[in-house]
């Protein structure tokens, strides 16, 4: 189905400092109505800040956050009806059910009586909590307090959901779940949703477009693929490959293809860097010449690699060498 392409969220020049520090710089962002939308990067980079101005919980030093033609710093009684926000600890009262604690969210939001009752329940079954609901929420795993917290955010029907690490904590089994409950926050109810996260692998997997913060800045946007499009571009292409039989003729073999820079032995794999697609040549040739491929893989496609690229070339301009433990301590929060 084609989407309607209407911009929901809108940021310009939006800066936010704490003293000297720029912790949000210059940002421009566009988000179009029932996108999935992925703010990465990693600690520090200025995500929740972003957050806390888009929500109107803090003001911009600079610039304007705008949501469905709402200004966030002007009017946060508008926008706190149309936007639900899911911070990474949900704070549900431990001692009342969960049930109880969606009613006290309904009462804060205005609703009461059988229209309330009705929204709880079919709520409660969209993300799987009908059975948990009369149990204390102090008793629920962190998927569970995950679950309730996305009923908690539409109890008020919001039109943009915004969401603060939502992945984290969370196991492979309860991760396939919350990634289809929240797509299909966009799918069918057209809801437009802000996912903040470090969590590269999980966020890939559900988000339209993404952008990649580092320091405070915008470094790139776009759809993911898009996005390695133009890493390959820039940086040209990156192959890891191995044959049967491992000898140094199959690596002549890689040296012989067109376009091809560099051959470097790594590990396992050979590493071939080339200004064009040469796995087609490659192909060709191995098989010509009594090899067969064990191991052919285009790195740039998935956003572990992008980030890297781009975190690389952003680091590169900058011209030191202050990125390198931010980015080995992003990936290395990947699977936490
Ligand atoms: P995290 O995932 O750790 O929350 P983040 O990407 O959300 O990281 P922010 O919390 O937005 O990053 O922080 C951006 C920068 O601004 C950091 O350097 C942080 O130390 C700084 N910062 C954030 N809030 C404040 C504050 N209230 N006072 C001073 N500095 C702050």
């Amino acid at each position: 189905m084609e989407r309607m392409e209407r911009i929901i969220i809108h940021t310009e020049g939006l800066t936010k400092c704490y003293g000297e520090k720029t912790a949000v710089s210059e940002l421009n962002l566009d988000i179009v109505q029932g996108e999935i939308f992925g703010l990465l990067g990693p600690n520090g980079a200025g995500k929740t800040t972003t957050i806390l101005m888009l929500l109107g919980l803090t003001e911009p030093t600079a610039g304007t956050a705008g949501i469905n033609g709402m200004d966030c710093t002007r009017e946060p009684i508008g926008i706190k009806s149309m936007v639900g926000y899911l911070p990474d600890q949900m704070g549900f009262y431990p001692d009342m059910t969960g049930r109880e604690n969606l009613r006290f969210t309904g009462r804060l939001n205005g609703l009461s009586g059988p229209l309330l009752e009705e929204r709880i329940n079919s709520l409660l079954e969209r993300v799987g909590m009908s059975e948990a609901a009369d149990k204390k929420t102090g008793t629920y795993s962190r998927g569970m307090k995950q679950r309730l917290g996305i009923a908690d955010v539409l109890v008020k029907d919001p039109k943009v959901v915004i969401m603060d690490e939502p992945t984290l904590g969370i196991d492979p089994e309860g991760m396939r779940e919350l990634m289809d409950l929240i797509r299909r926050l966009s799918t069918e109810d057209g809801r437009t949703i802000l996912i903040s996260s470090h969590q590269l692998y999980q966020v890939q997997q559900i988000c339209d477009r993404v952008g990649l913060f580092v320091d405070g800045k915008l470094i790139a946007c776009g759809k993911i693929d898009e996005l390695a499009r133009q890493v390959q571009q820039e940086d040209n292409y990156v192959l890891e490959t191995a044959a049967i039989p491992d000898d140094g003729g199959f690596e002549a073999v890689l040296k012989s293809l067109g376009n091809v820079r560099q051959v470097e032995h790594q590990g396992e794999f050979y590493v071939v860097r080339s200004s064009c697609d040469v796995r087609r040549e490659l192909l060709r040739k191995s098989l010509d010449q009594g090899y067969t491929l064990s191991h052919l893989r285009q790195r740039g496609g998935d956003l572990d690699e992008i980030y890297r690229r781009y975190f690389e070339k952003a680091d590169g301009e900058a011209g030191e060498n202050r990125g390198k433990g931010k980015i080995t301590a992003f990936r290395n929060r990947k699977n936490d």
